[in-house]
């Protein structure tokens, strides 16, 4: 049965209403008072001091849809079905209060009598050594035994770090052979797109001492998430995330501005949905108070808004446009997150003063990319040629690496990150005489707009080269 992205959102809210759960709104982008994460990736990510009884929560049952980041999945992006940096996650959480028995009948319930999905796309995933999932979901739910595939750690056991952790059940959706990866050991648990994980429900009930120890706890949790995009992918029948009625919308905006189609080109479409993908990263990024710069979450936007750029190029855009794409991106969302209205100015300026400074970098750098490239023997590129790409014209690494890669070359990344540090000593030599540290690596157009609010250093530098 079709049914609309808004929708799906509000039935699973109503739905966990409907069982005692407190709905609140989603919670920023920016982790509050949480070094170890850069941005929140998750549901239960902004509420991990309910679950570890550092805060009382408002209720022992929440339901939220949280804005998702999970700069991990760029490389996924454009290339599986399933994978954007930013997605809505559903979830439904118990601390302390219901358990295994409820979360997963609800969840259950949810998929076949509210979505009616067929119960024989259905599979469930338990932990290897979960026998007491498996006695629930056959006996209870009434999950057929052939159904159900014991994984192992990797996959269904939820551990980081001492603390709360415990084993989890994963649903899948069955899309038929035409999505699979054809091998024989095709499955549930195979990476390619026939079967979809779309629901991770976690059944938190051990306290690790991180030294192999797992005493259950005496009041344990639940905590699920549901990619809202993936279960609109496949409630509405569509080949990928981007085809969503939602998300059609904004790939469509793309396609008017390219002058192109979607589905004509398959390389073309990996670039529309990565644009389509990486707007709406920046677009909710900068609404929470995210400003592009040169480390932790705003070099994530600024690599995130460049990348989208870059893929303009090759569709043939030769013009900034990635304020349409944005407004795009505000008009199919704003319904649920109202702060995209209130911010939408702002969205737009901090996107056209990066654009515009972006294409003065890419085409210079692009020009003398290409000579090297044409001069070459040899497929790696040097640290040296790097080096100077990124310092005479701020053409970013990866973007080197990236077209590089596209034609069949390599960068002598080592030789390029030495040269990159006696700069950086340098330049710091040279800053502190000048006293002007605090505004380093902003773009002139940008001085004057707040900074972002900093949290924490070493963790979103970390993060921030995954990109
Ligand atoms: P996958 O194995 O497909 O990468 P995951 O196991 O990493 O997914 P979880 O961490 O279990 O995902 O997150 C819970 C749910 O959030 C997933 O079942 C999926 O529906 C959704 N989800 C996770 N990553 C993404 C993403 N990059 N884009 C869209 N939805 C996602
Ligand atoms: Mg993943
Ligand atoms: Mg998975
Ligand atoms: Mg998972």
């Amino acid at each position: 049965q079709w049914m609309g992205l808004n929708e799906i959102r509000e039935k699973y809210l109503e739905f966990f209403e409907g069982k005692g759960h407190l709905r609140l709104p989603s919670f920023p982008l920016i982790p509050k008072d949480d070094n170890s994460l850069l941005l929140i990736n998750s549901g239960m990510a902004p509420m991990k001091k309910y679950f570890t009884g550092e805060v009382t929560p408002p209720r022992k049952r929440v339901t939220t849809c949280q804005k998702c980041i999970r700069t991990g999945d760029i490389e996924n992006v454009g290339i599986t079905d399933r994978h954007g940096t930013f997605f809505e996650m559903l979830g439904n959480f118990s601390f302390g209060d219901y358990f295994k028995h409820e979360a997963t009948a609800w969840a259950w319930e949810f998929c076949t009598k509210v979505m009616e999905m067929p119960v024989d796309k259905l599979w469930v995933t338990i932990y290897q050594d979960d026998d007491e999932a498996f006695e629930v979901w056959t006996k209870e739910v009434g999950v057929a035994a052939d159904h159900i595939v014991r994984l192992g750690k990797e996959d269904n056991f939820w551990e980081h770090g001492p603390g709360p952790c415990g084993p989890c059940s994963e649903i899948y959706f069955d899309r038929g052979p035409e999505h699979g990866c054809g091998k024989p050991t095709c499955g549930v648990g195979c990476d390619c797109d026939r079967y979809v994980e779309f629901w991770n429900v976690v059944f938190s009930q051990f306290n690790s001492d991180g030294h192999g120890n797992y005493p259950p706890m005496e009041h344990p949790n639940i905590d699920t998430g549901m990619g809202l995009e993936r279960l609109a992918c496949v409630m509405q029948n569509v080949d990928n995330l981007f085809l969503v009625d939602t998300m059609q919308n904004i790939i469509k905006k793309v396609c008017t501005i390219a002058g192109t189609e979607y589905g004509k080109d398959k390389k073309k479409d990996i670039s529309i949905r990565v644009i389509t993908d990486h707007v709406r990263s920046v677009t909710f990024m900068i609404a929470d108070g995210i400003m592009p710069s040169n480390n932790g979450r705003g070099y994530v936007l600024r690599r995130l808004l460049r990348r989208a750029a870059r893929h303009g190029r090759l569709l043939g855009i030769d013009r900034s446009f990635l304020t349409e794409v944005a407004e795009s991106v505000i008009h199919e969302s704003c319904g649920a997150y109202p702060e995209l209205t209130e911010k939408k100015e702002m969205i737009q300026k901090v996107i056209s003063v990066e654009e515009e400074s972006f294409a003065k970098t890419i085409d210079q750098g692009t020009a003398m990319l290409n000579e090297i490239m044409e001069h070459h023997e040899g497929t790696v590129i040097s640290g040296e040629d790097a080096f100077k790409l990124s310092d005479t014209y701020g053409f970013p690494i990866d973007l080197t690496k990236e077209i590089a890669a596209e034609n069949g070359m390599t960068v002598d990344e080592e030789t390029y990150h030495q040269r990159m540090q006696e700069q950086r000593q340098t330049a710091r030599a040279a800053r502190k005489n000048a006293g002007a540290e605090s505004w380093a690596g902003e773009s002139d157009l940008l001085k004057g707009v707040p900074e972002t609010e900093f949290l924490g250093y070493r963790e979103q530098t970390a993060q921030a080269k995954v990109l």
